[in-house]
């Protein structure tokens, strides 16, 4: 989101607010809730408008935990790490769950994680091991629960389904924020020692505490971020109405990189093939869609489910934030202790932004430790 010089003036009218959220997606929205409710008044600012991000353009799986397999993730980052990020991504459910009462619904539908090879098939098998060992719910089908060429599956019944964008709204609405949309912010400097200026397209705003919720854009905003956070852009596509309802689950396979459910309005959704386009996928902050791998998606969906006769009534592209480790990341900007930040989701922000955003506000307002979220662990 750069700002060009035709499209601000040079002194931009200044806006003054007690806390500044750069970034209305769901992760800003949480943000808003908890800085509002420990007493600030909250602005909010968005380059283009309240959810318009990856917010409002993902599968709406709401998984329980990180979004590798158990076993795996226990070694890459410790079983103590894994289960303060399973408890992290309970909690934003709670949260989640409270926001949308009486405003979205939020469907029990549970997720099948799906091996699409053999071998994955055998990770499974140990992921459900060391599941049971930690006793942790989940159900393991040694078959492909679906009959459609999978080799094995996870149940997890705890997951849930949302429409993403009726989720966010229902945040939003509890916010209590006021939202300046169709204003980049472009520069952030120190104003004096406890105020921030921030500079954006519309206003120089004037804050004492900032916090940025801007996910995969945030190398564009601040160099602190480069080589810390990558921008990786998801495709997805939506069919017409379904003949027949063809599935009750959330399903995702190939590790992840392949998800696909049904809409509340009967619509088949398939996203992924980026795993094999990563030159193209990777480091990437425009989102649009490219032939090649919505031409994987339309092969893959004939593959699974080739009784699908339906045209694809719409596909889209969503920007993600890759972390450099694969965990989100809270902290504050080194030299600007005001300005904190919450990102780096990793395509699994359904599972953890309020929570996240919770912990980045907690930092801001109260210096307490982000626990294994804290950005220092990446140099
Ligand atoms: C196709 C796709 C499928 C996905 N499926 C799932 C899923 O099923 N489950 C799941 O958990 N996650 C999924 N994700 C990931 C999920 O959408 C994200 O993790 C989540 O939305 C992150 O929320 P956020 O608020 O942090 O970021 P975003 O929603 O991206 O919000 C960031 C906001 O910052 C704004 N911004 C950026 N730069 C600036 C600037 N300089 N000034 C002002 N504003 C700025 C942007 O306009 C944007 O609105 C998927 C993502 C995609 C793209």
């Amino acid at each position: 989101m750069t700002v060009s010089h035709w499209q601000t003036d040079p002194e931009p009218p200044l806006y003054e607010t007690d806390f500044l959220i750069v970034g209305a997606g769901l992760t800003g929205c949480s943000a808003a809730i908890f800085a509002t409710a420990a007493g600030h008044q909250v602005t909010l600012t968005d380059a283009r408008g309240l959810g318009l991000g990856a917010s409002s353009r993902n599968a709406g799986f709401l998984l329980s935990g990180i979004d590798a397999y158990y076993h795996r993730a226990c070694e890459r980052y410790g079983e103590a790490t894994v289960r303060e990020l399973l408890a992290l991504s309970l909690r934003t459910h709670e949260h989640w769950r409270r926001w949308a009462e009486g405003r979205t619904a939020i469907t029990p539908s549970g997720t099948l994680l799906l091996a699409q090879t053999a071998a994955e098939a055998r990770d499974i098998e140990r992921a459900a091991r060391a599941l049971a060992a930690a006793g942790i719910e989940h159900i393991h089908h040694p078959r492909d629960p679906l009959e459609r060429g999978y080799h094995a599956a996870l149940e997890r019944r705890q997951d849930a389904a949302v429409h993403p964008l009726a989720l966010l709204q229902a945040v939003f609405d509890q916010s209590d924020a006021t939202l300046l949309e169709n204003n980049a912010v472009h520069q952030l400097e120190a104003a004096t020692s406890d105020t921030v200026l921030v500079h954006s397209r519309r206003y120089r705003i004037r804050a004492r505490h900032v916090l940025l919720c801007v996910n995969g854009y945030a190398p564009l905003l601040h160099p602190y971020f480069r080589g810390k956070i990558v921008p990786v852009r998801a495709q997805c596509t939506v069919t017409e109405p379904l003949e027949q309802s063809l599935l009750k689950t959330c399903g995702y396979a190939d590790y992840g990189y392949w998800y696909f459910r049904e809409t509340d309005d009967g619509r088949f959704l398939l996203g992924g093939g980026r795993a094999a386009h990563r030159d193209q996928e990777n480091d990437t902050s425009e989102d649009r869609t490219t032939p090649a791998v919505q031409a994987e998606i339309d092969t893959y969906r004939q593959r699974h489910f080739p009784e699908i006769r339906v045209p694809v009534a719409r596909r889209w592209a969503g920007i993600m934030g890759f972390s450099a480790d694969g965990l989100p990341l809270v902290g504050r900007l080194p030299g600007l202790p005001q300005i904190g930040f919450a990102l780096g989701f990793n395509g699994n922000g359904l599972a953890l932004a309020a929570g996240v955003a919770e912990r980045a506000v907690e930092l801001l307002l109260e210096g307490r430790h982000p626990g294994a979220l804290a950005a220092e662990r990446l140099r």
